[in-house]
């Protein structure tokens, strides 16, 4: 079946389309038919999309609102000229996956949307006030553009990680604040970490029970995930995407205190000090220069930039410090697995994020190393490391195709 999966962001729509079906799961067949992206939403909309096999489209046009995006898309995605096999009017997009970021402690997998689905997806709105509300837009307007009866599935970056014990997803906060407005550790990015498992597993040809690993996505926003028996049991996102590693923008863990503190020193307002928590902090807020590491990397090489490398020095440093927490809380592991555009390009940040851990048995293979950018599937550890190291690239959009049909597909 011809699966639409769609990633609404507060300004931009990201889709895939995929056939897939439970034969083409089994034997890894699915097929990507077109992919694209919609940003700047509301402005001067910037198109870029693509069918597999041909020519990208690219354009650049006001678009509204999500609405009138969705159906910009939509009508090339069914035109002739889009060129996409097998689909030529709406008739020939058989379900539509949705990407959501938060399922609060309601969902624990992905389902079929409902209008009961819905007002869970609203309820946890208190929780993701930035990401559900552009999740549900593109809910709303798949039914306004394809019909009520187009089959639409919900699929959670927090799901993966409903499985946390308490103990790693409590804060060491009054308990009552969690009864009273469940202010907890959720965890994102599930949907990557749960791909990079199942790929890990195939590749090594590990059950699920005996999948004892730790998979990191590094991409703009990044987090760390343990995964004992199969199941994530801690994660370093917390109750918002704030929390854990330092990352592009975002600063990740630091001492509560210091928002009063900078509200104080600053005369600056709470949104402003979370604005630069989020948006002006993390590599970029260190080097003063960009978020972006490949850049970071050239200003060292060209011009030793002090501070590009502090930002490169502390990031791996923190992630390091991740690696040996989550080896000590699930007593070792098997493999670390790297993804996202860091994890997956990154060679001379790889080999740092690995460095000072041969106490565990960790040992890069630095020719490996080296061979894993620009989509490679691959171990990068060396014949003698105890704990092997992988460079698996994820797929959420995969995944979010392979959830639609299992759902649809009750299997
Ligand atoms: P997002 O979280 O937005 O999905 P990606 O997973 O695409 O992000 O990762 C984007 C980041 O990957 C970029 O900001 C850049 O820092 C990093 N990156 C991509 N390619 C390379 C490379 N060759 N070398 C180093 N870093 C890279």
């Amino acid at each position: 079946m011809n699966i639409f999966v769609l990633n609404c962001g507060s300004s931009s729509l990201k889709f895939q389309i995929i056939d897939t079906d439970l034969e083409r799961i089994e034997n890894d067949e699915d097929l990507e038919l077109a992919r694209g992206i919609v940003e700047r939403i509301g402005s001067q909309s910037v198109i870029s999309f693509k069918a597999t096999g041909s020519s990208p489209y690219k354009s650049a046009l006001p678009l509204r609102d999500h609405t009138s995006a969705l159906k910009f898309i939509i009508d090339w995605v069914t035109s002739p000229e889009s060129n996409i096999p097998g689909i030529n009017s709406l008739e020939d997009i058989h379900a539509i996956g949705h990407r959501t970021v938060h399922g609060g402690e309601k969902f624990k997998k992905s389902v079929r949307i409902t209008d009961e689905v819905i007002k869970g997806i609203e309820d946890c709105i208190d929780l993701a006030p930035l990401h559900n509300p552009a999740n549900l837009k593109g809910i709303y307007a798949s039914r306004a553009k394809f019909g009520p009866g187009i089959p639409q599935v919900a699929i959670f970056d927090t799901a993966f990680h409903s499985t946390l014990p308490e103990t790693a997803f409590l804060y060491g906060i009054p308990y009552q604040l969690y009864r009273r407005y469940k202010i907890r550790k959720y965890g994102f990015h599930g949907t990557s970490h749960r791909f990079i498992a199942h790929r890990y597993r195939k590749l090594t040809d590990t059950t699920r029970d005996n999948t004892n690993i730790i998979t990191l996505h590094l991409g703009n926003g990044a987090s760390i995930c343990a995964i004992k028996e199969g199941n994530s049991v801690d994660t370093s996102m917390g109750f918002t995407p704030l929390e854990g590693l330092m990352m592009g923008t975002r600063c990740g863990d630091i001492d509560p205190t210091i928002i009063e503190f900078l509200m104080h020193k600053e005369g600056a307002s709470i949104d402003e000090v979370m604005n630069i928590l989020n948006k002006r902090s993390g590599v970029l807020g260190i080097s003063g220069l960009t978020n972006d590491m490949r850049d970071l990397e050239e200003e060292v090489e060209m011009y030793n930039d002090r501070r590009a490398r502090l930002a490169l020095e502390m990031y791996a440093n923190r992630v390091r410090k991740y690696l040996g927490a989550y080896m000590a809380s699930i007593n070792g592991c098997d493999a670390i697995c790297f993804a996202g555009g860091i994890g997956e390009n990154a060679v001379d940040l790889r080999k740092a994020m690995c460095a000072n851990l041969s106490c565990f048995g960790i040992e890069l293979d630095e020719s490996l190393n080296k061979l894993a950018t620009g989509g490679k599937e691959m171990m990068i550890s060396s014949e003698n490391s105890i704990i092997k190291v992988f460079v698996i690239p994820t797929n959420e959009e995969l995944v979010m195709a392979r959830d639609t049909a299992r759902v649809l597909l009750n299997a």
